[in-house]
């Protein structure tokens, strides 16, 4: 029997989050609440701590970021422990990203000295560019990732000289909040990072509504995206949002079949699903369909799923009771269930990775984003039919092609309507790439030298030079 979701959306009137561990259903820590009031509080402090943090020089700004990624690097197995827990996912895949959290900061420590402008020849004078940064940036995350997802925002944004309030989800917020303590200790100025943990529709509309507050980041559903995009036209801040997916994971017959098939159930499974990039629509040439279906069946009964904790485990349990249910919506008596896998019973928001086939791409299964380990193979034939299904959708996130065919793969990756293609690979996010959507699936772009122009304003200055 599910006990409480995080016990701050109980009400207004809750004072304490009740964080819950996803794969015992119990308490895993009990924090404060913030509301409206921390909130404007938190961005007090970040307006009162940017001038000083702006003017810091940028060698030694770049300083204390590298402070920063080795104090992120030195507690990085508890770091990792409590992500595990909080969020049920394998201990393996939140080292990794821990991992990936210290190269984050490691890779935007470099950036304040590489900051560059632009000298235009005009007449009459000197023309030329800097970036400045914005101000005080609200950042929002998801619980999927979230450690992991506050840096891809955090790091860029204080490279860039900007203060920040973190708002990570109500249900995973230990991590985010562990940040705040890491960063005083590693020397970040006081209120150049704040975080305030406490629920979306009261914090983080908060940030998004709140006129001091220049750019909104956003990470999370479509839905909400939406109305963030639509609540921060009201005071025209700076908006980017990372949003849903559906992605295609395209396999032409020509491809190594067993590598395709041997890596498609982790591009759903990994995370339990709950990754904006899941390749949930697996596209298959129909002539090797049946071989790709045994290949896969293969990989998917061998998936160890059950406790985070275990150095096997390959998948834990859904975030929450509300998602569980949300995920089991789309597996209802009659869904065509070609392979099914293990999951614990008892305690726990468990769900078995489930691969349906064949679906068509106008089914409800392909059209929405599950967020959970539920794969949709969805047969075609030939490469016209293959860019147009992929294409078929609101979205355009991330996806995959496989082929053997060098041109072919080419041909497709550049007439795909997605933001991080990946070529007999299934692997979409580096620390020094671009990410992020077309269509319903964001605005702007996360990572990579990329992520600066987010988090900065060129300003054009012309020097008038007499003859
Ligand atoms: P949300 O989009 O509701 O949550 C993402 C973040 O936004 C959380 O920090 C949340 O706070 C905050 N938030 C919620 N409402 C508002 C608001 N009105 N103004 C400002 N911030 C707000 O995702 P859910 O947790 O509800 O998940 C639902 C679905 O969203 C999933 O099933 C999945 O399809 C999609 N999703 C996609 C993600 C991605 O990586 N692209 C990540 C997470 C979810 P809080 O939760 O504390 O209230």
């Amino acid at each position: 029997m599910p006990r409480r979701q995080a016990s701050g959306r109980a009400g207004a009137a809750a004072t304490v989050i009740e964080v819950l561990e996803p794969a015992t259903e119990e308490v895993l820590r009990e924090i404060p609440r913030a509301g409206a009031r921390e909130t404007d509080e938190a961005v007090a402090r970040a307006r009162g701590a940017f001038p000083g943090w702006r003017a810091v020089e940028p060698e030694e700004r770049s300083a204390t970021l590298h402070a920063l990624a080795d104090a992120i690097e030195s507690e990085r197995e508890p770091l990792a422990t409590l992500e595990a827990r909080n969020a049920g996912k394998p201990i393996n895949d939140a080292r990794a990203e821990m991992e990936m959290v210290v190269d984050c900061f490691r890779y935007y420590a470099a950036a304040p000295q590489r900051m560059l402008g632009d000298t235009i020849p005009v007449a009459g004078g000197i023309d030329m560019t800097f970036r400045e940064p914005l101000g005080i940036v609200g950042l929002i995350t998801p619980w999927n990732f979230p450690l992991t997802i506050a840096s891809w925002k955090v790091a860029p944004a204080l490279a860039a000289g900007n203060t920040v309030v973190l708002k990570p989800a109500e249900l995973t917020p230990l991590t985010a909040l562990e940040l705040e303590r890491v960063a005083r200790k590693a020397g970040l100025p006081d209120g150049v990072l704040n975080v305030v943990a406490g629920p979306g529709s009261e914090c983080g509309q908060r940030l998004v509504e709140h006129p001091d507050v220049a750019k909104v980041a956003f990470t999370g559903s479509t839905e909400v995206g939406r109305r963030i995009a639509e609540a921060a036209a009201g005071t025209i801040k700076r908006v980017t949002l990372e949003l849903g997916g559906k992605s295609a994971n395209v396999v032409f017959a020509d491809a190594d079949l067993e590598a395709a098939a041997r890596d498609a159930p982790a591009a759903v499974f990994g995370n339990a699903g709950q990754d904006c990039c899941a390749r949930s629509r697996v596209l298959v040439e129909r002539t090797v369909l049946d071989r790709f279906m045994e290949l896969m069946e293969e990989t998917v009964d061998a998936m160890a799923v059950g406790d985070p904790l275990s150095e096997v485990t390959a998948m834990g349990p859904l975030i929450s009771a509300n998602q569980r249910e949300t995920v089991s919506a789309y597996v209802e008596d009659g869904a065509p269930v070609a392979i099914r896998g293990r999951a614990p019973t008892g305690p726990g928001f468990w769900f078995p990775p489930t691969v349906l086939c064949p679906v068509s791409n106008d089914d409800r299964a392909a059209r929405e984003e599950i967020f959970g380990p539920v794969a949709c193979v969805i047969p075609f034939e030939g490469e016209e039919e293959a860019v147009r299904i992929a294409n078929d959708t609101i979205y355009g996130l991330s996806g995959s092609i496989w082929t053997r065919d060098g041109a072919r793969a080419l041909r497709v990756a550049r007439a795909l309507d997605t933001g991080a293609l990946s070529i007999n690979s299934n692997t979409s996010v580096r620390v020094s790439t671009p990410f992020g959507g077309f269509k319903q699936s964001g605005v702007g772009r996360e990572l990579g030298p990329h992520a600066l122009d987010a988090y900065t304003e060129v300003k054009n200055v012309f020097y008038s030079v007499p003859r």
